[in-house]
């Protein structure tokens, strides 16, 4: 097969996308859910009375860690990050249902990860006490151009093996985590809220996390995401510590 050489040359990239698919989550859900408690089938009408009193509703499940009622939602994400970022992502198995590309029944595309001018380069510190600060412009420079060589390298590689007849499920091997992939990714926003809890850094924790900063990134938009949908639910989240109910 001959092979368009802007086709094989591997393109780079530093961001994440989150596209917010498909959705059916909203404050409102919480607070059927939580009034069959007391309003039995009669939950449902209560949805419109008094806004303060819903507020302090979901204030008083989150802070209590009732945790139930935010599970009746849905949201579906579309994902792409580099592999080591689903590596990670994928160790969230409670309340998550995962689909992601192919690497045996389609050929990866040469799409790669390198950090820009943003992301702090040298970790510091012992494990569970780093902190990461910038990288001199030798070592940024050094970074992106041995990234580009060795992704340029690999992904030639593993060309070499598709040409001469070998599977995509064995080729892929030489492929390194700085691949980007595609998955599908949905939730509930209990499960969300654990995950976020987990995955960003942010000034209102109770309980600090000290996540890898590329997977805070596809945390961050799936976060604007929800804090649309679920304002109230969202507010109260912040305001009790980010920990998950
Ligand atoms: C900063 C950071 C560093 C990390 N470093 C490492 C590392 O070095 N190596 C590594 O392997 N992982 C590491 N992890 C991953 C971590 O150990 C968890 O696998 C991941 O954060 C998912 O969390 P979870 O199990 O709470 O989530 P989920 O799998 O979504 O589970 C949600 C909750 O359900 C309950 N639960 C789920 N499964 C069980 C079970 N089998 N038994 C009892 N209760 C259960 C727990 O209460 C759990 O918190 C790291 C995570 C973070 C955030």
């Amino acid at each position: 097969m001959t092979r368009n050489p802007d086709d094989i040359k591997p393109s780079l990239r530093s961001d994440v996308t989150v596209e917010l698919v498909k959705h059916t989550a909203g404050d409102s859900d919480v607070l059927w859910a939580a009034r069959v408690s007391t309003a039995g089938e009669q939950s449902l009408d209560e949805l419109a009375k008094d806004p303060e009193r819903s507020k302090g509703l979901i204030n008083y499940l989150m802070r209590d860690r009732h945790g139930s009622p935010f599970e009746h939602n849905s949201m579906t994400f579309f994902i792409s990050a580099p592999i080591f970022v689903f590596r990670e992502f994928m160790r969230h198995r409670v309340g998550w249902s995962y689909n992601e590309e192919s690497g045996r029944y389609r050929e990866l595309q040469p799409v790669f990860y390198v950090p820009d001018e943003s992301r702090r380069l040298v970790q510091e510190g012992r494990p569970g006490k780093y902190v990461f600060v910038e990288g001199t412009r030798a070592q940024q420079e050094l970074t992106g151009r041995v990234m580009e060589d060795s992704y340029r390298q690999a992904y030639e590689a593993y060309l070499e093996m598709l040409d001469a007849g070998v599977a995509r499920e064995v080729a892929r091997s030489v492929l390194p985590v700085g691949l980007y992939s595609s998955m599908y990714a949905t939730c509930n926003a209990r499960s969300l809220m654990h995950f976020l809890g987990l995955r960003t850094q942010h000034e209102m924790a109770k309980v600090p996390s000290f996540p890898q900063r590329e997977i805070e990134m596809v945390g961050e938009k799936m976060e604007q995401h929800w804090a649309g949908l679920m304002p109230l639910t969202h507010a109260a989240f912040n305001a009790n510590g980010r920990v998950a109910p």
